[in-house]
Parts: C-alpha cells; structure tokens; sequence
C-alpha cells in the first residue's frame, strides 16, 4: 500500500498526460510556451482570481509574493509555527522576521485570538497557511489585518480545490500561492507552484521579478529577480489533470467521510468547520500512543507519516529568533500526537477498511 498513490493516478490519466507531454517535447516550447499560459488562464478561472502567475514551486510563489510586498531586514511577518518550514523560511530568507502566534486546537490553522498581541510597529503583514487542506478563519484574519494595514497572504500550498464560505482557497487573501509538487492536491511531476492576486500592480512586480526583474524590453532589467519560471512540461501535466480535480476533490470527502465515521470513537478525528470544504491534503488524526500506533500499522504494511513533528519555533534553523519550546503549547501538543492515514483519491474501499480495521485492533 501507498501512502499517496501517484502511479494509480498516471495509469488512469495515461492517455491525457502522455499526449499533453508529447506536445511540448514535439514543439520544442520548453521555456514559457503557451501551455504555461494555458494553465495560468484556467487556474485563475478555478480560484476566481483576476491573475494567477506560475513559478517554480510553492516556495518561490511565497518568495515572489513577500518581494512584491517589498518585504525589507526588520520587517515582521505574522505566521503559524504548525506547518511545513517553507511558509517562514521565505520571510528569513529575506532577512525578515517571522513572529509565530499559536494554532487553534481543532483546525490546527493560525488562531486570529492571538495575532493581535503580536502586532508592533514593524508588523507588515499576515502569512496564514491552509493546512491539510482546511482554509483558515480569513474573515477574522481580514479585519485585523485592515484595522492595522497589514497584508495578508494565503499559503494555499495544501489547500488548492478547498473552500471557505463558499469562496474558493487560492482567493482569500490579497495574494495567495500554492504549491504543485507531486505529493499536493493538485501535483506535477516535479517542482511548481502559483501565485494569485486581483491585484494588477502586484501581479506586474511578481511577473517582472519571476524573470530576473524584466522591463518591457529583452534584456531590460528594471530590478533584481530571480529565476523562477514554470516548466512547460510541468504545465502540461496539469493541463491533463486539472480535468478529473474536481472529481477527486469529491473522492477526498468520501474517503474522509468514511474514516471520520468508522475512527472517531477511538481517535481525534479532523475537525473542519461547516463553512469550510477541505480538500485533505492530508488526513491527520490525533491520538495518544503515537508511536506504538505507528509501528503497530507499519506491521500491518500500512503506511503512515508525521505532518509535523517538530512546530517551527524548535526548528535550529529558527534558533536565533529566541523562542522557548513552552511559548507555543498548542502547536507542542499538536505535533507530539498527530499522524496522518494514507488519503489519496485512489485509496480504494478494501485498502480503507484494512487501514480503519487495523488502527481499530491497536484500540482493542
Ligand atoms: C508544500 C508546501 C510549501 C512549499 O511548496 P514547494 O512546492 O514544495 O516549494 C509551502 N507551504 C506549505 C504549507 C506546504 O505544504
């Protein structure tokens, strides 16, 4: 068994993927070729965002948007320490601040109760991350954020295909990214990822800066960027699978339905708001024996992993900014007993009964 299943997921769509590839190998368009563009006009269309600029992964879409906001040293950005390293390591990166404020205990997402204590004079905006899939609270987030001019952006990176009072992730915030590595929602076969704005002036700055801070004219560089162009082949990919989303967007609730139900007797099961459409990214319970329960599944060949072990503000990488491990007792918790299933849209019911029967047996 897999804990993703990305070989089940090729063999549906061969057909689709391989002819999508063939084009671009045949055109010999590897760099920015119309397919690229393709897959920005229907990304935009699927999030309701006026622009949607592709790049060369989740982390360089965080990294466009924080150096289109013209994020400078000192500045502080607002985040959660419950994620993967990539949402605040963009902010360091730029020789910024992260300022972590604890999660909520039942979404795991930020908790917009805390953010403004954590608001100085430095404060230039809020980095709110989706994870696992289930939006954070933006209305909150929205209103302190307009009280205190600050930005905010959406880390979508697990979040692509969810909703939040009916508004979809990926235009919730004033820019939001996301993410197209292969094990994500909507994945390529290899590195990619997004940015989406309404907002013209930010899109034209994240463009220019995508390639190496271009002007109108080749070879006019009207500030510095970096590289961070998406692959055609990669754009063709998700051209194949844009397709079928939808529908394993509909499969994700099934099978989480079906775990929800058989688990939550014996195990914390997601909490995702009524408002809220998750698109399980992952599906991560909570439980007491963490360990046990691991090794337990594992001698079952069932497969399972640990989203996140260690919350940001222990990492070494963060050392320097002085938090103690104490300072953040809800993201400390969280990571010491969550593990996740194997959630994948081709998980089929005999593989899910066997998952949900043998973390029931370690319960009896
Ligand atoms: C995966 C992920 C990223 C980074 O995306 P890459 O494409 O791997 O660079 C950023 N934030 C979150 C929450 C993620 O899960």
């Amino acid at each position: 068994m897999n804990f993703i299943d990305l070989k089940k997921q090729y063999l549906a769509y061969q057909e689709e993927i391989d002819a999508q590839m063939q084009e671009v190998v045949s055109s010999c368009a590897f760099i920015m070729s119309p397919k690229v563009v393709e897959i920005e006009s229907k990304l935009a269309e699927f999030t309701h965002a006026k622009f949607a600029l592709s790049c060369s992964s989740g982390t360089d879409a965080l990294l466009l948007a924080l150096m289109a906001h013209g994020i400078q040293p000192k500045d502080e950005i607002i985040t959660t320490p419950f994620t993967f390293i990539a949402s605040s390591e963009v902010i360091s990166f730029l020789g910024a601040k992260p300022v972590f404020v604890d999660i909520d205990p039942g979404t795991y997402n930020i908790d917009p109760s805390h953010i403004a204590r954590a608001i100085t004079t430095k404060t230039k905006g809020i980095l709110a991350v989706d994870i696992f899939g289930q939006c954070a609270d933006y209305d909150a987030i929205e209103k302190i954020a307009e009280e205190n001019k600050l930005f905010v952006i959406e880390d979508a990176a697990q979040s692509l295909g969810a909703r939040y009072k009916n508004r979809p992730a990926g235009c919730l915030a004033g820019t939001a990214c996301t993410s197209f590595f292969p094990a994500k929602p909507l994945g390529c076969y290899g590195d990619g990822g997004m940015v989406f704005t309404d907002n013209a002036s930010l899109y034209n700055i994240m463009k220019s800066i995508r390639t190496h801070g271009e002007g109108n004219d080749r070879y006019e560089h009207i500030r510095v960027g970096i590289n961070a162009r998406f692959d055609s082949l990669q754009a063709a990919v998700l051209l194949a699978k844009l397709p079928h989303f939808p529908e394993e967007i509909a499969k994700r609730q099934t099978i989480a339905q079906c775990y929800d139900e058989q688990l939550h007797k014996y195990v914390t099961t997601p909490s995702v708001l009524d408002h809220n459409l998750s698109v399980y990214a992952q599906y991560s319970i909570q439980v007491n024996d963490r360990d046990s329960l691991q090794a337990h599944l594992r001698k079952k060949d069932i497969p399972t992993a640990i989203h996140y072990p260690k919350p940001l503000h222990m990492q070494k990488a963060f050392k320097p900014l002085g938090y103690a491990d104490t300072d953040f007792p809800v993201a400390l918790a969280v990571s010491q007993n969550i593990i996740s299933l194997p959630m994948h849209p081709f998980l089929t019911s005999e593989e899910q009964e066997k998952i949900i029967k043998a973390v029931i047996s370690f319960y009896n």
